[in-house]
Order: structure tokens, then C-alpha cells, then sequence
């Protein structure tokens, strides 16, 4: 099919949910992406930080082809060993015990916050069911994750929303204590927010997350969906933030592609959840599992939890560098290991547009952040021609001060 066919039957036959880039991609591999016409193009989004170890890993689609020989989906009213052994690796990586495994981030979400509101009435007896969550997070798209979410353009028109949920500023500590009341369970945070522009937490708004999960006993649900798997530098970027969380969710890189989300909680925590209380078909079943198995094997082995923390200093750097070439373009470099955010001075579609025309594909998030979630594989060269190709398109790019948009917090 051609492009333009192939843009019209998606009109045609598709919901129109998504605002999708002028390119059709065929094929991909290793940190390659290849269009309809063969044109080759560097990979910095990676399926929005899904493909951490690039594109048609050798090892991964092995995995995946022979246990789809052998057995690729089987029901959870069954015993089954490769889900087994994927929750006894990721419980092995963090502090957690027991693991709830489903098939995206906004179910893991979902998942984390019935967990909550169940741990709350059952175990404690407390009415605690209220979620705090913050300004610019992304937390997924079903009715309570949504509601989760600290942005209004994605809840227009989905009103009524569901109870429960009440929003803070990020780094406003003095809010975040105004919030917390006696119907108060839990807070969910992105340790870097990623749909929300690459925004970090600051320390003080960390130490005052800790305090209130320990003075008040308010649980920590941190969402690793996109932060998880080594994107950050660490395994979950919960290791480098100094925070503890009671459970974490991931999803996005989890099973390389393959469609699956978790939730790891405490022993305490995990048991409110009884026989019959939550679950889902596809959850953790064998071909998706394998995957991740295979997924953090090779994360651990190729140590690619710490070229990444390497690589993005470098990056950051280096982008700092292009910023001091080209003044008045480039506000902010910002980010852990690969998960980097360019925060320029004007609407950044242009800029965005040119880059891709040079063949680097990436996101635009926030109208003027761009967003690198390059494969944790990325040789070190195609960072340094990204950073070159960045500084021309800066260079000349007619940048107008009236173009210059406000702060965005
Ligand atoms: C992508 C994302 C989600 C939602 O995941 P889906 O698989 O799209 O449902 C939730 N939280 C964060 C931080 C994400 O990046």
C-alpha cells in the first residue's frame, strides 16, 4: 500500500484517536526505522520508550518464536511456569514481594489504585480511598486513570468522573500537605513525568512524599510505565529518587514490545487482593512473559542500565553545548539516562518537522518539549549526529521573540 492509500483507509476505517505523523513505518531494526519507500530513519522514540533494546532483538524474537511453538496463551485458572519465573525476576530486582501482571500501563494503574481503596477497607478498616496525584502526570486513559491523570485536556467530554481523586501542583510541598485529609490513601507519582515533559521531582517534594507516607501512612504508588527498565539510568527510577514505594507499576518496555503491564506490591499490601477480587484474561500469559524474562535478562547482562545512565550525560551535555551554540532556542536540557527532554523557547513543531525531514524521529510533547527515549542500545554515534543535526536546524531556524511562549509552571 502506499502512504497516501494507506492515510486514507485509516480515516476511513479507524477511530480518529490519534494524531499521527506524516510516515508510514514498514520495518525496523536494531535503533532503524523504515518507511513505506525504504527510507531509513534513527529511532529516538522507540515506540515511546517500548522498544529499550532497539528493534527485532535476535535474542527476544527467539524467545518469542519458540514459546509461541510450544504454548502462547493458556488461562489463569491454570498453574503456569513462565509467568512464575517472571515474577520471582522482577520481585528479585526491588524491595517488593508479589506481583499482579495485565496487559498495559493504564490497567496496571488501574490495578494499583482498586488495590489501594481494597488494602484500605480490608486490612486497615479505613475509609482512605482518596489518590493524590499531580500536575502534568499521565497516568493512562481508562475512566480512573484518566482521572488520575493531572491534565484536563484529555478528560474533555468524559465527564462524570469517577470519585476520589484530588490533584496537587508538582513541587508545591506546601499544597501537597494542604491535600493530604483523614480520606487520604495514597499517592501516585512519576518519578520523571514523560507525557508531562520530562519534569523531575524536586528534593524537597521527594522528602516531603516520604515523610507523609511515613507520618500520615499514606501508600506510595509510583508509575514506572515509562520510567521503568533501565530508561532512566537504573532499573526503576525509584532507586536513583531516594523513594520507597509501597508498589510500583510498569508496563511500556516490560515484554519488548509485546503487550503486558505489572503491578509489584508488599506481601501486606498484595494480600487484599483475594481469589476472585481482580484479574484479566491475557494477564501474564506465556508468550508476553518469555519476553520479559528474555527482556531483563539482557538489561542485566549487556549492562545496559548503566551505558544508558553514561549515554544520557553525555547526551545532556552535549545538548547544553548545542544550547550555548544557539542562543535563545534551547530553555532547558533535562532528564536521567535515555528519557532526555529539549525544552525549547517557541512552539517546537518546526523544529520537530525539520528534524524528521533529516531522518530522526522522535516526540514533541507539551508543544515546545522534545522528547528523546532513544533504545537503550543507541550506539554513542548516533547521539553525537542527532546533537549536529540539531544544532543546524537551531542555527537556522527564524526564530521570532513574539514566538516565545510562558513557563510552563
Ligand atoms: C504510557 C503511560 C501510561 C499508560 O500506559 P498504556 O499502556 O498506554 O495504558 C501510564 N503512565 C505512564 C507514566 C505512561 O507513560
Amino acid at each position: 500500500m502506499e502512504h497516501s492509500e494507506l492515510e486514507q483507509k485509516t480515516k476511513e476505517y479507524l477511530c480518529p484517536t490519534y494524531a499521527r505523523y506524516p510516515l508510514s513505518i514498514k520495518s525496523a531494526s536494531g535503533c532503524r526505522l523504515y518507511d513505506l519507500q525504504g527510507r531509513e530513519y534513527v529511532d529516538l522514540l522507540a515506540g515511546i520508550s517500548v522498544c529499550n533494546l532497539g528493534h527485532s532483538h535476535p535474542e527476544i524474537i527467539q524467545a518469542i518464536c519458540s514459546q509461541a511453538r510450544k504454548l502462547v496463551h493458556v488461562s489463569n485458572l491454570f498453574f503456569q511456569e513462565e509467568q512464575v519465573l517472571l515474577a520471582e525476576k522482577l520481585v528479585q530486582t526491588c524491595h517488593l514481594d508479589r506481583v499482579f501482571f495485565c496487559n498495559s500501563g493504564a490497567e496496571a494503574n488501574e490495578a494499583a489504585i482498586k488495590l489501594m481503596r481494597r488494602y484500605m477497607s480490608k486490612v486497615r478498616g479505613e475509609n482512605r480511598h482518596e489518590l493524590i496525584t499531580f500536575s502534568g502526570s499521565f497516568h493512562g486513559r481508562t475512566l480512573a486513570t484518566m482521572t488520575a491523570t493531572g491534565q484536563d485536556k484529555i478528560k474533555e467530554g468524559f465527564y462524570p468522573l469517577p470519585q476520589g481523586f484530588a490533584h496537587v501542583p508538582l513541587n508545591d510541598v506546601q499544597a501537597l500537605e494542604n491535600a493530604v485529609n483523614e480520606n487520604t490513601g495514597g499517592i501516585m507519582a512519576e518519578c520523571i513525568q514523560g507525557e508531562g515533559g520530562i519534569k523531575l521531582m524536586s528534593d524537597e517534594f521527594k522528602a516531603k512524599i516520604r515523610e507523609l507516607q511515613k507520618s500520615r501512612k499514606l501508600m506510595l504508588i509510583v508509575d514506572e510505565i515509562q520510567t521503568g527498565m533501565g530508561r532512566t539510568g537504573s532499573l526503576w527510577a525509584f532507586e536513583q529518587e531516594g523513594l520507597e514505594p509501597d508498589m510500583f507499576t510498569t508496563s511500556k518496555a516490560l515484554a519488548a514490545g509485546l503487550p503486558m503491564g505489572a503491578l509489584v506490591a508488599g506481601d501486606e499490601i498484595a494480600e487484599a487482593f483475594g481469589p476472585g477480587s481482580h484479574g484479566t484474561t491475557f494477564g501474564g500469559g506465556p508468550l508476553p512473559s518469555v519476553a520479559a524474562l528474555k527482556s531483563l535478562e539482557i538489561i542485566q547482562r549487556d549492562g545496559l542500565v548503566d551505558y544508558c545512565r553514561d549515554l544520557g550525560q553525555g547526551a545532556v551535555k552535549r545538548f547544553r553545548e548545542v544550547s550555548s551554540k544557539c542562543p535563545g532556542t534551547i530553555r532547558e536540557v533535562r532528564g536521567r539516562g535515555l528519557m532526555l527532554g529539549i525544552e525549547l523557547e517557541f512552539p517546537g513543531k518546526d523544529v520537530w518537522n525539520a528534524l524528521l525531514e533529516k531522518g530522526f524521529v522522535l516526540n514533541l510533547t507539551q508543544e515546545n518539549v522534545l522528547r528523546l527515549l532513544p533504545p537503550l542500545t543507541i550506539p554513542r554515534q548516533d547521539m553525537e549526529e542527532f546533537a549536529l543535526v540539531l544544532e543546524q536546524v537551531l542555527l537556522k531556524h527564524n526564530y521570532s521573540p513574539s514566538d516565545k511562549i510562558g513557563q510552563s509552571n
